[in-house]
């Protein structure tokens, strides 16, 4: 491997903006959902390592460059708004309003937005959100798309649900976990798991 190729590589995995071109002059190809939903988990596992809620997002621009990284800081900078898709969408700044990325980007996030994070990706303009595991304690997205208020601004955001089976279990493991040792009992999800799905 020459000099450059390795010196991208570092890059790639020590930035936290993520080029789609770069990774295409070290040989990695365009990425799928489930990519982005790993990068997600990072996140997700940071925030848990942090001591706060295990979920983390990240936002993708239309030409699958990561444009922003976000997770959940509500026990660390004790802030019930800090969710890993209102950070993400934080970090992306400017970007959401140009032309380019307007109602282009997508929002991976490991758990079922809230209905705050719902509202938030509408704000946004952000018109597709994919995420690991369904979330019926708290997700929004479902029962807000299925629903008649702001139904033709929900009706913009594309959703892609559990499209993977063991992420969906991983997402579900990390809050098991996490509420075990807050000594509570909150189901993240109650959502069964398709496992013949995919
Ligand atoms: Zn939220």
């Amino acid at each position: 491997m020459n000099g450059r190729k390795q010196a991208n590589i570092r890059r790639i995995v020590t930035q936290s903006y993520i080029s789609v071109q770069l990774m295409k002059e070290v040989g990695l190809n365009m990425q799928s959902d489930r990519y982005y939903l790993e990068l997600a988990f990072e996140e997700a596992e940071k925030a848990s390592c942090e001591g706060s809620i295990p979920i983390g997002a990240v936002l993708v621009a239309p030409n699958g460059d990561v444009i922003s990284r976000g997770r959940n800081q509500v026990f660390t900078a004790w802030d019930p708004t800090c969710h890993a898709e209102i950070d993400a969408i934080r970090g992306a700044g400017k970007l959401l309003f140009q032309p380019e990325y307007k109602n282009k980007c997508t929002l991976y996030s490991t758990v079922e937005p809230c209905p705050m994070c719902t509202g938030a990706l509408i704000l946004a303009d952000i018109n597709r959100a994919v995420w690991a595991l369904s979330d019926n304690y708290l997700g929004a997205l479902r029962i807000a798309k299925e629903g008649n208020h702001f139904r033709h601004k929900y009706d913009k955001i594309n959703i892609t649900v559990q499209p993977y089976v063991d992420l969906a279990e991983k997402s579900e493991s990390l809050h098991k976990e996490f509420d075990t040792k807050r000594g509570v009992t909150y189901a993240v999800s109650n959502v069964s798991i398709d496992k013949s799905f995919n």
